[in-house]
């Protein structure tokens, strides 16, 4: 069995895939992935290719004690390539977005707490909890689903609910429900919402060509036949299309969801209308989400041989209560900065019991996430959330990375009037080039309209700054954590706090000043507006790929260890996005590939090259 993947070139010229044989031949003009899946693309680790999937070993160390806001994390492996090595020493790889929406520390007894904030919560851990509480009273439930709704858009959801079922307290846990089919393997809100659901997964499709394309043209050879995926995701119309797509090519899956406000109800009722076994609502408490964790991995004549996660929390609950199931599990993918961390703790501490894949740190995951996503996000949540006009205003953006770029380049575009703030002179080196005047953050504060900041840092806008910003001036964070504002030194008694919209603050000094706060200072686009689609169907098809890559990997390609996803699938999870565009690729000929020491098929990089 195996999957075609066309290369880079043809994929970009013809939209539909083809599924016939190829081996991966450098004459060959297409990309072979023998070995039953896209694995053939992969030479086998350590065999000297410096394409070859590089292990723990020489990953980009974790993030050391004391090197930024989460220094309760201990340091991962050794040695590293350097562009990602920049990367992953940034302070905000230490955080994740959290169940709640905030921003998550792991400390080393393995609980995990919110960056600092005004309210501070603890997340308990599997080994820590036993047994599942009783729900919660009908009061408690009510109070819970009060600040649910608060933070609610904190996360990947569009928070587009078609249906209002907040009048309906009684726990899913409660209810007896079942599908147009009889099934009741599944706990939802109310699988009455599944129409609903569908709707916007047909929407999600629309805008992810390459799960489609890759659907269609795995269908009849199921790379993933014989797999039992089980996921803990944001449970979304755009997962939905990932799981659909898993069970396209062949895969049993059981979903659960890693972020106790993201799930849409509408699209878990879809999914479980469908026949997929899903236990998650919009809402959960922490026993809930346990909960829905376990019955996903718990479960008689059905055990798991495939990782999907996004956090660590599935992987983490497996390891503490089920160790015995890593015999059959084959391998681990994982999409967050945190649950990559912990892999690399677990496998610098040789505990590390299956290969595991880092999705975060695929090129094509950073540079979408990070660039793209927020040029597109960042109007959307400032006009959300404030009717603005961003003609002529004077903006000051925090942190020229790739996050501050798409920012900069959007109220450019927009004509906004935007200064740049950096510590680094090769990003502020940049942000000149690009035309925009760098600055400490000082010299402009009190003129300008918007403050964004974009730096991963913590206390990049404090108090004395925000004392001195004009009136009605806008302040939002773009970064992961809710660190860069200084909130915590706005909630003193002589300011008056006004909550004028959902996630929109004024905050009022004694003289009637009063400044505009974004979203409490978390991430203004996570929690304000929606993240493009597309973006998502980039993320969504590179963990596809890492599934299907280490279900059919032979034995002895991958090791106990974490794996970036071989180049080669970074450029082929591009190529089956370019049809949407038109795009047509250049191929190379073969004098120019002799040439440049290229297969014509790719990888067209080597793994330094920086983007
Ligand atoms: P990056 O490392 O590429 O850029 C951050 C920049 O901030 C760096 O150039 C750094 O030199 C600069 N910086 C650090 N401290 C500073 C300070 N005190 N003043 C001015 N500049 C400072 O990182 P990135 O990819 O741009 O990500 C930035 C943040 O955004 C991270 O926290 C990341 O997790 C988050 N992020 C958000 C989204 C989103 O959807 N909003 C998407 C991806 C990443």
């Amino acid at each position: 069995m195996s999957v075609q993947v066309v290369s880079a070139a043809a994929a970009a010229k013809v939209p539909e895939v083809d599924l016939k044989d190829l081996s991966p031949s450098e004459a060959e003009p297409q990309l072979g992935l023998s070995a039953a899946a896209v694995s053939a693309m992969v030479p086998p680790a350590g065999g000297g290719d410096p394409e070859a999937p590089a292990p723990a070993a020489e990953r980009p160390p974790a993030p050391g004690p004391g090197s930024g806001p989460a220094a309760a994390l201990s340091p991962a492996a050794g040695k590293v390539p350097q562009a990602s090595a920049m990367k992953r020493s940034d302070p905000h790889h230490q955080h994740q977005r959290h169940r709640d929406g905030g921003e998550a520390l792991l400390s080393p007894d393995g609980t995990v707490t919110e960056a600092p904030r005004t309210v501070k919560k603890q997340i308990q851990f599997a080994d820590q909890k036993q047994e599942f509480n009783k729900r919660p009273t009908k009061i408690g439930r009510r109070s819970l689903s009060r600040s649910i709704s608060q933070s609610s858009t904190d996360s990947y959801s569009s928070a587009a609910s078609y249906t209002d079922s907040s009048d309906d307290e009684t726990s899913p846990r409660d209810k007896q429900q079942k599908n147009s089919k009889g099934s009741s393997d599944f706990c939802v809100k109310n699988i009455k919402q599944a129409e609903f659901g569908r709707r916007e997964i047909e929407i999600a499709e629309q805008e992810m060509p390459a799960l489609m394309a890759l659907r269609k043209r795995a269908q009849g050879e199921k790379p993933l036949a014989g797999a039992k995926i089980v996921g803990c995701t944001h449970i979304t119309a755009q997962t939905a299309v990932l799981m659909e797509t898993l069970g396209a090519l062949g895969a049993q899956c059981r979903w659960a969801a890693c972020n106790i406000y993201s799930t849409l109800n509408e699209v878990a009722a879809a999914l479980a209308e469908s026949g997929f076994p899903v236990f998650a609502w919009k809402g959960e408490s922490e026993d809930d989400f346990w909960w829905c964790i376990d019955r996903c991995v718990n479960v008689e004549g059905w055990q798991p041989n495939m990782i999907l996660d996004d956090g660590g929390d599935l992987t983490h609950w497996i390891y503490k209560k089920y160790p015995n199931m890593f015999k059959k599990i084959k391998g681990i993918v994982e999409e967050s900065v945190t649950g990559v961390h912990r892999l690399y703790q677990l496998s610098k501490a040789g505990k590390l019991c299956v290969p595991a894949m880092n999705v975060n740190d695929s090129v094509t995951k950073q540079k979408f996430d990070n660039l793209y996503c927020c040029r597109e996000s960042i109007l959307d949540g400032l006009k959300r959330t404030t009717d603005m006009m961003f003609g002529g205003k004077q903006v000051v953006v925090c942190g020229y990375g790739e996050v501050g770029k798409g920012c900069c380049a959007a109220l450019k575009a927009m004509g906004s009037i935007v200064y740049v703030t950096e510590i680094d002179p090769i990003c502020a080196l940049q942000a000149c080039m690009d035309g925009f005047r760098l600055v400490k953050l000082n010299e402009v504060i009190r003129q300008v309209d918007i403050v964004i900041t974009c730096t991963g840092n913590k206390n990049v806008v404090t108090r004395e700054h925000l004392d001195r910003m004009k009136n009605s001036c806008i302040v939002c964070n773009m970064g992961h954590s809710n660190t860069e504002i200084d909130v915590a030194s706005l909630r003193t008694p002589e300011l008056t706090w006004e909550r004028v919209r959902s996630q929109v603050d004024h905050v009022i000094w004694p003289d009637g000043k009063r400044i505009v706060l974004l979203a409490e200072g978390r991430l203004l686009n996570l929690s304000c507006s929606t993240v493009p689609t597309f973006v998502l169907s980039i993320t969504a098809t590179t963990q596809a790929l890492a599934l299907i890559e280490l279900y059919n990997a032979p034995e002895g390609r991958y090791k106990q260890d974490v794996y970036l996803l071989p180049k080669k699938m970074d450029e082929y999870v591009a190529s089956l996005h370019l049809p949407t565009f038109d795009a047509h690729l250049t191929e190379l000929t073969d004098e120019q590939a002799k040439y440049l020491g290229l297969n014509k098929n790719g990888p067209f990089k080597p793994n330094y090259y920086r983007y």
